[in-house]
């Protein structure tokens, strides 16, 4: 045994075959060489080789790890697993498609060196990253901190790094709507930034949908703040308001005018508008209230399948 300290790089995989071993031979590279370290690959329920692909690494080199899910459980979750299982003095999390390049790895150990115990990253887009993506993770960002009370930064990326202390804090956190990047900034302990460019994904496809996101955008905004319920007290003394306004004004044709026509049209659409708005706000409160049905079960945030390492 040496007495290096030791680094966990924590890997979320979800259906990444083509391009794993290229990942593992360039995170290879960039660890440095003056730590002790594993490397934990998540199989989140992938529906190719990814997980043979792992244990093929696994195979050649005892520092690999793996945990394999019973299903796909989500890239939060796996991540979640990845910290839970984690036995460094610090970890690194990544994605396994080379979108956060290992190159900056070094860097953030720097910093922990310094004596952060959270190093963030914020993610510079690349020139090549589609423009759908680029608008809608800008939008994602703005509205995130518009409607949360969380300081999440543009850009914020699960890439980063977090110590050991705050690894045993994570480790309590039992919430099945998990937002890491809303729980690390709220989490205090000495943090700093580094920023990277997102390169091209090396292989294979988002695994991100459009159905994903909006789900992943709904849990960042609902699991962190109360704050779109309030939106239907400040809609709903609108439309009292302006229907008051309106009233008056019908008043004033039936006594003060003789075209008082029952007017339909405008019945019919502030009915329906009124409808719509109740609907909505019902949807907002369901939201929440599935939430807390979901929570209070307490279920495991994921279930392993297969892993090599011991509990
Ligand atoms: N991922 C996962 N489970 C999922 C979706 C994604 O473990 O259900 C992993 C995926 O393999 C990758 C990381 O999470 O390592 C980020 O996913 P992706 O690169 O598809 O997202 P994007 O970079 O397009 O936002
Ligand atoms: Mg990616």
């Amino acid at each position: 045994m040496n007495s290096f300290r030791k680094i966990s790089v924590v890997v979320p995989c979800f259906n990444e075959e083509e391009g794993l071993k290229t990942f593992n031979e360039t995170l290879l590279q960039f660890l440095p060489r003056n730590y002790d370290y594993e490397i934990i690959y998540i199989n989140d329920g992938s529906s190719d080789n990814t997980f043979q692909e792992i244990k093929a690494l696994a195979d050649y080199n005892p520092q690999i790890k793996y945990i394999s899910f019973s299903r796909n459980f989500g890239h939060q979750n796996a991540l979640k697993a990845g910290y839970d299982y984690a036995s460094g003095d610090c970890a690194i999390s990544l994605d396994a498609d080379l979108q956060h390049p290992p190159a900056v790895i070094p860097e953030l150990i720097a910093k922990w060196e310094q004596g952060f115990e959270i190093v963030n990253t914020i993610r510079h887009d690349h020139q090549s990253i589609s423009l759908a993506k680029k608008i809608s993770s800008g939008l994602f960002y703005r509205i995130m901190k518009k409607l949360s009370d969380v300081n999440i930064e543009n850009g914020m990326a699960d890439f980063r790094l977090v110590d050991k202390k705050v690894l045993k804090e994570l480790k309590r956190f039992q919430e099945n709507y998990l937002f890491f990047r809303g729980i690390i900034p709220w989490m205090g302990f000495k943090q700093t930034t580094v920023d990277f460019t997102a390169s091209e994904r090396f292989a294979g496809t988002t695994k991100y949908t459009f159905r994903k996101m909006l789900k992943f955008a709904t849990t960042g905004v609902t699991a962190f703040s109360v704050k779109p319920l309030r939106i239907s007290i400040y809609l709903g003394s609108v439309i009292a308001l302006l229907s008051f306004i309106y009233g008056l004004y019908a008043i004033y044709i039936h006594f003060f005018t003789n075209q008082a026509v029952a007017g339909w049209t405008s019945v019919i659409i502030s009915v329906l508008f009124v409808g719509g708005i109740n609907l909505l706000m019902l949807g907002i409160i369901g939201e929440y209230l599935g939430k807390l049905f979901i929570e209070n079960k307490r279920r495991p945030n994921y279930l392993i399948s297969e892993t090599n390492i011991d509990a």
